[in-house]
């Protein structure tokens, strides 16, 4: 089980890797859009962690809402809108814990991915953060059924979403700004799905 102390230190521990991978996010980015994706990410994530900084709520549902709510207020690009809606619709499943599980965890990637399809109209296969964030979701899951435990289904959810990555190289994008390029996007891997996975490695690093 993990509280909302442990969930203020993940949070950190993202913003770190999303810092360390800000120029890495945006070459991807400038490829095939319009080379932001790093800077916008690393400014939403610091805004996070400066925000939870002094956080005594035990509420991971509060705590949730804020990084939200954050990422929303501070991220220009497509990408601010729709992982803050990922997190804000996590944040309704975690109201009133105070202590979730990796079977929370799981349920909660499901009601954000479904929240990320709804807000950018897209699915998977069009090169974009759910083409990372589906297959962990989904192999997640299946290791929970197979008795992993959460070190090792949050170890299968980071590699699950790099094949996502290296998936995403192979597909025409049809949504965001890659979409542009349409036929010249091929060869090139997608910025928001390389964050996602970014993400997921910094929570399997924290436990
Ligand atoms: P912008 O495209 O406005 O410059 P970013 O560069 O921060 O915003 O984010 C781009 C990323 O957002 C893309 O790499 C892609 O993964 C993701 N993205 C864009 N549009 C959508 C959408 N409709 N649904 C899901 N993800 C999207
Ligand atoms: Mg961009």
């Amino acid at each position: 089980m993990v509280n909302s102390t442990k969930i203020v230190e993940i949070l950190n521990n993202v913003t770190d890797k999303i810092n360390d991978k800000k120029l890495y996010l945006t070459e991807l980015d400038a490829a095939i859009g319009d080379g932001d994706h790093g800077l916008n990410m690393s400014k939403g994530f610091s805004a996070v962690s400066e925000k939870i900084k002094c956080d005594t709520d035990k509420d991971i549902g509060n705590l949730l809402k804020k990084v939200g709510m954050t990422l929303v207020s501070t991220v220009g690009g497509a990408s601010g809108p729709l992982y803050g809606t990922a997190f804000m619709k996590a944040s309704i499943y975690a109201k009133g814990k105070e202590e979730i599980s990796i079977e929370d965890f799981i349920e909660m990637m499901n009601i954000a991915i479904e929240g990320i399809k709804m807000r950018g109209k897209a699915k998977k296969g069009e090169k974009t953060m759910l083409d990372s964030l589906i297959p962990a979701y989904e192999e997640g899951k299946k290791a929970i059924e197979d008795g992993k435990s959460p070190k090792e289904v949050l170890e299968v959810m980071k590699n699950a979403a790099y094949e996502g990555v290296e998936y995403t190289k192979t597909i025409i994008a049809t949504k965001g700004r890659a979409s542009y390029l349409g036929e010249r996007s091929l060869g090139h891997q997608d910025a928001g799905a390389t964050s996602s996975a970014v993400i997921l490695s910094a929570i399997y690093d924290s436990l």
